[in-house]
């Protein structure tokens, strides 16, 4: 793969690793796919890797907010779409004119749909959200009896429909902990009150990447996976992506911009946080914190440059990175560098750099700035 002109650093998108990591979560999960596609779709793109999921089964698509919603429908997607975070002044009413569904977690943000309905005239679809002990989203236990209430006189009135009732888990990275078996009940009991209180039947969605992988028996009607979709795992105890049958979706390339001699003993970059241990040839990367790579990582973040296995030298820079080859590497100028892929090639891995840098595989990916192209392959199926 050769680099796009003059870009220095890009993240190769392989749109067919969507594709099927859709197809693998379906699979493992017996049930619908709801492919969350928020942020940018976790940093690989948002139009390509939304139409990607689609094409891999994915009869729904998740965002947190109504306008990445309305992107999606901007670049020509008809199917069937969820938003379900409402930050103060929202646009609600373009997401009823939109036809996306919305996501209800309080009486007052209730309120605020019926109006947006009443505004554009149309029947706003609305998913429940109930919060079944994460604390976060979601109408809290107190609160929930009242709010189905609500919303069953406003289906009535013929303001709403509920489509679906919903929540989320708080150990998505470790699915067989008591804590998700405990929200798993507290669900079904929001569920059994919602029907007791008229709500018809309708969809039930609960499980992240992790429960969706391992938790058939937690799946209900629809999953929301989106860390796998990218095809990482969410961690050790959900099990390796490759196990599970995912491929990793996004390589972070780069080449050699410089390579230099030095003697032993010199300060390597910003603070001398690294000191030659003999004469050597440093590397030039140049890709930066500006470009996503944690300045945690200084020291630490493993780098495939020329087919050569090494690591950051010193601080990480806002535009780049030094390499410490040795004396013996033959690594030049315009070598390829692999900053983390699906290590089937010996280049590390998003899990190895959110090791190398105290963090977690999702904020690796979503962290990858705009200076870094977005480069598609995998694109052949049409
Ligand atoms: C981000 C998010 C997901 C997807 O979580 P993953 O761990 O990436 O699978 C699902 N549901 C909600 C509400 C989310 O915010």
């Amino acid at each position: 793969m050769t680099a796009p002109q003059g870009v220095a650093a890009w993240a190769e998108v392989d749109l067919a690793a969507i594709r099927s990591n859709t197809a693998t979560l379906r699979n493992a999960s017996g049930v619908d796919v709801m492919a969350v596609v928020k942020a940018d779709a976790y940093g690989h793109g948002l139009i390509a890797s939304a139409r990607a999921a689609r094409e891999g089964g994915a009869t729904w698509l998740g965002t947190a907010f109504v306008n990445e919603a309305l992107a999606l429908r901007a670049a020509g997607d008809e199917g069937l779409l969820l938003a379900w975070l409402h930050p103060q002044g929202a646009d609600l009413s373009g997401a009823v004119s939109a036809n996306i569904d919305v996501s209800v977690s309080s009486v007052q943000l209730l309120g605020q749909v019926i109006d947006a309905a009443r505004a554009v005239g149309r029947v706003t679809r609305v998913h429940l959200k109930a919060d079944s002990g994460l604390s976060r989203g979601g109408a809290s236990s107190s609160e929930w009896d009242e709010l189905v209430a609500l919303a069953v006189r406003a289906q009535r009135s013929g303001a709403i429909e509920i489509v679906a009732l919903w929540s989320h888990v708080a150990f998505g990275d470790e699915p067989f902990h008591p804590a998700v078996d405990a929200q798993a009940g507290a669900f079904d009991r929001a569920c059994s009150a919602a029907a007791s209180a008229g709500v018809g039947d309708v969809l039930r969605h609960f499980s992240s990447s992790g429960p969706a992988l391992r938790r058939p028996d937690l799946a209900f009607d629809i999953v929301r996976p989106g860390l796998a979709v990218y095809g990482l795992s969410p961690g050790a105890a959900v099990g390796e992506a490759s196990e599970l049958g995912l491929r990793p979706a996004m390589t972070l390339r780069s080449t050699v911009a410089q390579v230099k001699s030095v003697e032993a003993g010199v300060g390597v970059s910003y603070s001398y946080r690294y000191t030659t241990a003999q004469a050597t040839r440093l590397a030039l990367i140049p890709i930066g914190y500006a470009d996503g790579i944690p300045r945690a990582a200084t020291n630490q973040g493993p780098l495939l440059v020329g087919g050569q296995r090494t690591q950051i030298a010193g601080t990480v820079c806002m535009d780049q990175v030094v390499v410490d080859l040795g004396l013996q590497s033959s690594v030049s100028v315009g070598d390829e560098v692999v900053v983390f892929g699906d290590g089937i090639d010996g280049a590390p891995t998003a899990a190895d750099w959110a090791h190398a840098s105290g963090t977690i595989v999702y904020e690796i990916i979503t962290r990858i700035g705009p200076r870094v192209a977005r480069v598609y392959v995998g694109d052949d199926q049409k």
